[in-house]
């Protein structure tokens, strides 16, 4: 492993490149992982071009075999695979085994959901005629996905592009490859055949371009950044390969004023700060409504001071450091921007006095912001908790519809008119109705406006990975 994989083979890079790989809790270095560019991302499309011509045949029922082997192989090792993601990410350990657990449930559930891809007859109007419409894989699939989910990110688009007998060349982040390579290993235990799934990483652009210029490469599946997102659409209108972007969000929560305020702000601390924040369909902008503006303030702040951060390992840890440097640097930036605006720092944005290295931030909520601020207006992806105030249905669905973002949205109401009411005004893919997981390994995973295209998960998913194809037969 820390290689690349190609055709079922760990191997260096062609120039034999490498980089250190550094634990963002302690800064440092846990491997020296292999660093590829375009050259092997042409041999690994090449042998996965191959792989196709026999993966693409397969029944249904032997490629979920295959995965449902996989998943067990994920749920029996757990453990070992959750420390490593751990020190790849800095998540805290519950949330590294959580994560490991989901990814499996989707290798399980795309293993059965391919059997049901079924296409249709339609009623032609011609006597002679019989039309049909049936489903087929694309090929090879390029899957690149970002840090922040280094097992959920790439197992949405393996499992769906695997069970619908496509074959993948997959780029994860550099900076969480070790998840990835024990999701290959368990694909390698279960029997897949070589060159089905392949890993390169090293140089993104470089693979990127490469992955886009291939002609046997059919599609790519990305999730990260709206900036790559673009440059991705850019370069595929040369080729016109085709996508599905899964990208950034800026999330709003509304929160009414009929609610129990203690509740949903303890609530709150924890769903705001999962994964510290890095999370595309984060809960960010907290527009809480006028009446218990004061009281929700008030109790959000106690409970967020009492987040634990440290190290995931650590016993009772709730938030771990930031991904990189660059990232804490990020965050570092936004709130010294927002205090230039005026914005009042209820508790955190400091660096916690009890850590010496890694990239830690103190848990932060902030208040006395208005909708212009640089925390309503860009995706924070990290530990701040930006408040908002709103009068109304009407003044709060058009705070929160102000974005060009689409991903995800919340409500917190227990008026069903109003819940009704601003589930369907809301501009926006996901909405959760008092509760702060909308998606699902079952549910279609998407984004309006400039979150992206396609779904993940979901039978919808499965279907982002196949061709629709007419057949019609004349002259009966
Ligand atoms: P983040 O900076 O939050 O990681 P990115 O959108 O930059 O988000 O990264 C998501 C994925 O896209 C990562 O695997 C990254 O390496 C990859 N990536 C970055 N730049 C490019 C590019 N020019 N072409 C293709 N992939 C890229």
């Amino acid at each position: 492993m820390n290689k690349q994989y190609i055709n079922g083979n760990w191997v260096a890079s062609i120039d034999n490149k490498t980089y250190p790989l550094i634990n963002p809790a302690t800064e440092e270095t846990i491997a020296e992982i292999s660093f590829a560019n375009e050259k092997d991302t042409h041999v690994a499309i090449d042998a996965a071009h191959e792989a196709f011509k026999t993966w693409g045949k397969t029944t249904p029922y032997t490629r979920a075999e295959i995965l449902k082997k996989a998943a067990n192989y994920l749920r029996e090792n757990l453990t070992a695979i959750a420390k490593d993601m751990v020190n790849e990410s800095g998540k805290p350990f519950a949330e590294a085994k959580g994560e490991w657990t989901v990814a499996a449930n989707l290798f399980e559930w795309y293993a059965e959901e391919c059997k049901r891809a079924y296409g249709k007859v339609i009623p032609t109007n011609r006597l002679d005629k019989r039309s049909s419409v049936i489903w087929q894989p694309m090929g090879v699939i390029g899957v690149i996905t970002a840090w922040n989910f280094p097992a959920y990110n790439p197992a949405r688009a393996w499992a769906a592009a695997l069970a619908a007998g496509c074959t993948v060349v997959a780029k994860p982040s550099e900076n969480t490859p070790l998840s990835a390579f024990y999701m290959a290993l368990a694909l390698a235990e279960a029997g897949l055949p070589n060159g089905v799934l392949n890993i390169v990483l090293g140089d993104a652009a470089a693979i990127g371009d490469e992955m886009l210029s291939n002609p046997k490469l059919k599609k790519i599946s990305f999730t990260g950044s709206t900036r790559v997102g673009k440059i991705l659409m850019d370069g595929a209108s040369r080729t016109n390969t085709k996508l599905s972007l899964e990208l950034g969000g800026n999330a709003p929560v509304l929160i009414f004023d009929d609610v129990d305020v203690d509740a949903i702000a303890k609530a709150t601390s924890v769903a705001r700060f999962r994964n510290n924040g890095q999370v595309c369909i984060a809960p960010q902008r907290f527009y809480i409504h006028k009446n218990i503006y004061k009281q929700f303030s008030e109790a959000v702040t106690k409970y967020v001071s009492q987040l634990k951060v440290g190290n995931g390992f650590e016993e009772g840890v709730n938030v771990g450091p930031l991904i990189t440097k660059k990232q804490k640097e990020s965050v570092v930036n936004l709130l010294e921007k927002a205090k230039s605006e005026n914005a009042e720092i209820l508790t955190g944005g400091n660096i916690p006095s009890h850590v010496e290295k890694g990239y830690f931030i103190q848990p932060a909520v902030v208040a006395n912001l208005e909708q212009s601020s640089v925390l309503a207006n860009n995706e924070i992806f990290g530990p701040i908790l930006p408040l908002f105030s709103f009068d109304n249905l009407d003044d709060g669905i058009k705070k929160a519809n102000d974005t060009e973002y689409g991903l995800a949205a919340y409500v917190f109401t227990n008026n069903l008119k109003t819940a009704v009411l601003a589930s369907e005004r809301l501009e926006f893919g996901m909405v959760g109705i008092n509760e702060w997981a909308p998606h699902s390994t079952e549910l279609p995973f998407g984004g309006w406006k400039q979150s992206g295209q396609g779904h993940e998960s979901g039978s919808e998913g499965l279907y982002e990975y196949m061709e629709k194809k007419l057949v019609s037969i004349g002259g009966l």
